[in-house]
C-alpha cells in the first residue's frame, strides 16, 4: 500500500508486524498449581511461586508446552526440542520477582507462516517465532484516595507471544492475519480469543519508508488494542502521523505509543527498549526442556481440521460460493453448527443462507455465541423441511425464525397456534385472487395489454391478502389461468 503524497510528493510504504501474546487454555498457570479462572476476586489465585516469594522454584506446565507445541505446528513451525527459559528483567509494581520468566535464545516454534487474504488474492505472512512466558499481574489505579494496588490473579498465567516478519502492508492486511491467527487459536482450543478479557492481545509495529527503499524506517510499537476495528483504527492514524512527520523533514522516535481510544489517536507510552536493556540470562531454576522428536511428531496426527482446509473442503465437497465457505468457517462452532444441519437435511446453499442470515442475524442482535443458539440446528432444519414438504411458505418461515429464535419454541408449534399453514387450495386460492382481479382493473387491463411484469405485482397482492399463507406457485399459476 502507498499512502497518501506527501507535499513534497515523497510516497511511503508502510512496514507491519505484529506481535500477539495468546493466554493458553491451561487449568493452572505456567509455573505454578494455581488456578487461571478470569474475574475472580483479587488476589485469590496466588501462591508464592507466582507472588515471586523467596525460596518458591517454579516447575513447568506440561500442558502449556503441549499447547505451544500443537500451535507451532498448526502455524507451520518448526519446533525446537532444545528449549530453555530465561529471565526477562525489568521493573514494574505488577511483577513481584522483578523479572519475568520468557523464552529468548532458544523459542519453543521458529519460523512458520500462515496465508491470509489480502483483497482478491491470499498473501503469506512469515511467523519469527513463538515462545511461552508468563504473564505479569495487574496494576489497579484510582482503588482509593492517591492509592494504587495490584492483583497478581494473571500473574504466572502461560502466554505464547507469536511474531510476524514485518511482512504486511496495510491495515487491512494486519487485521486479516489476527483474524486467521484467532481462528487457529481459537480452533486447536489452547486460546479462547477473547479479546476484552486481554486473552488475545495484539501489538503491531510499524515504519514508513520512502516507496522503493529497501532499508526499514524506524519503528514505533502501539499497545492497548483490544479490538479488531480498533487495531485498523490506530495504523490508520498511526500511518497518517508518521507520513506527516517524515513529509515535514522530521524523524521518527523509536517508542512504544498507547492506543487513546476517546480521543482516536496514539500517544507516548515510553520509548522503546533494546533487547539488552532486559538483561536476558538463562532461569537457573529451570531445567533445560528437551522435547523428543516423536513427542512432537505425535501432535500432528491429532490437529483438527484448520479453518482454511476447512474452507476449501466446504467448496469442493457442499458447492458452497467461497464466500460462504469463509463466512461459515470463522468459527469452529458455526462450521459445525452448519456441518450438523446438512447432515439433516442436504441442501447445503439453503442452510448456509439460513445460516449467514436469518441465524447470525439473531446471533448478533442478542449477543450470542452459536454454540448456544436458542435454535439448534435440528430446529432449524425442521423449519426448513416445512417449507420444501410446501407445509408452510418462504415468507411465513422466514417471519417467524425470530419467534423460533426468542421462544425456543419448535416451528410446527408456532404455525399451529399462529394458523399459517400454507393455501394451496385452489378453492381458497380462488376467491382470493378474484377478489384481488376486481380491485385492480387497470393492472389487469394492462396485463392484457402485454405487460407481462404486472403479473408480479398481482402476486404480491394476493400473497399480502392471505397473510403470507398463500402458496405463492398455486397463485402464479391461478391468476395466469384467469387472466389468460
Ligand atoms: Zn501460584
Amino acid at each position: 500500500m502507498i499512502p497518501q503524497q506527501s507535499h513534497s510528493q515523497t510516497a511511503y510504504e508502510v512496514v507491519i508486524g505484529v506481535e500477539v501474546h495468546a493466554q493458553l487454555r491451561t487449568q493452572s498457570k505456567m509455573f505454578c498449581g494455581c488456578g487461571t479462572t478470569f474475574g475472580l476476586s483479587a488476589n485469590s489465585q496466588t501462591c508464592p511461586v507466582c507472588l515471586g516469594l523467596p525460596g518458591s522454584l517454579p516447575v513447568i506446565n506440561k500442558a502449556a508446552v503441549e499447547m505451544a507445541v500443537r500451535a507451532g505446528l498448526a502455524l507451520n513451525c518448526r519446533i525446537g526440542e532444545h528449549n530453555r527459559f530465561a529471565r526477562k528483567h525489568y521493573f514494574y509494581p505488577d511483577l513481584p520477582k522483578g523479572y519475568q520468566i520468557s523464552q529468548y535464545e532458544a523459542p519453543i516454534c521458529e519460523q512458520g507462516w500462515i496465508d491470509i487474504a489480502a483483497g482478491e488474492a491470499s498473501k503469506r505472512v512469515r511467523i519469527k517465532r513463538a515462545h511461552l512466558e508468563e504473564d505479569a499481574g495487574k496494576n489497579i489505579h484510582g482503588a482509593g484516595a492517591g492509592v494504587s494496588v495490584v492483583d497478581f490473579n494473571r500473574a504466572g498465567t502461560p502466554l505464547l507471544e507469536i511474531v510476524t516478519e514485518p511482512d504486511m502492508r496495510s491495515a487491512d492486511e494486519v487485521v486479516a492475519y489476527l483474524r486467521s491467527l484467532r481462528d487457529i487459536l481459537m480452533y486447536l482450543g489452547v486460546c479462547d480469543g477473547n479479546m476484552e478479557e486481554g486473552s488475545f492481545r495484539c501489538e503491531p509495529n510499524l515504519s514508513l519508508r520512502p516507496a522503493g527503499q529497501q532499508e526499514f524506517g524506524t519503528k514505533v510499537e502501539l499497545k492497548n488494542i483490544n479490538s479488531f476495528k480498533f487495531v485498523k483504527d490506530a495504523i490508520d492514524y498511526e500511518i497518517k502521523r508518521q507520513t506527516k512527520v517524515l513529509s515535514q523533514g522530521g524523524t521518527i522516535q523509536q517508542e512504544t505509543r498507547l492506543w487513546n481510544l476517546e480521543r482516536g489517536e496514539t500517544a507516548v507510552m515510553r520509548s522503546k527498549e533494546e533487547a539488552h536493556d532486559y538483561r536476558y540470562f538463562p532461569d537457573p531454576d529451570l531445567i533445560h526442556l528437551k522435547l523428543e522428536r516423536e513427542w512432537i511428531e505425535g501432535f500432528q496426527g491429532g490437529l483438527p481440521e484448520l479453518p482454511a482446509i476447512r474452507a476449501d473442503r466446504f467448496v469442493e465437497q457442499y458447492g458452497l460460493p467461497e464466500y460462504d465457505a469463509a463466512v461459515l468457517t470463522a468459527t469452529k462452532d458455526m462450521a459445525d453448527y452448519f456441518e450438523a444441519a446438512i447432515q439433516l437435511f442436504n441442501q447445503p446453499k439453503t442452510v448456509s443462507n439460513w445460516v449467514m442470515g436469518e441465524l447470525s442475524r439473531e446471533l448478533k442482535t442478542s449477543g450470542t455465541t452459536v454454540d448456544r443458539s436458542p435454535v439448534s440446528p435440528h430446529r432449524l432444519v425442521n423449519l426448513l423441511e416445512m417449507v420444501e414438504k410446501g407445509t408452510i411458505s418462504l415468507k411465513v418461515a422466514r417471519d417467524i425464525f425470530p419467534e423460533m429464535y426468542r421462544s425456543g419454541q419448535a416451528p410446527e408449534q408456532i404455525v399451529q397456534e399462529k394458523g399459517l399453514t400454507q393455501v394451496s387450495d385452489e378453492d381458497a386460492l380462488a376467491t382470493i385472487i378474484d377478489d384481488i382481479l376486481a380491485s385492480n382493473p387497470a393492472q389487469v387491463a394492462q396485463f392484457k395489454e402485454g405487460k407481462q411484469q404486472v403479473l408480479g405485482y398481482l402476486v404480491g397482492q394476493a400473497m399480502k391478502v392471505s397473510g403470507g399463507k398463500a402458496n405463492p406457485g398455486k397463485v402464479n399459476e391461478l391468476l395466469k389461468r384467469k387472466l389468460g
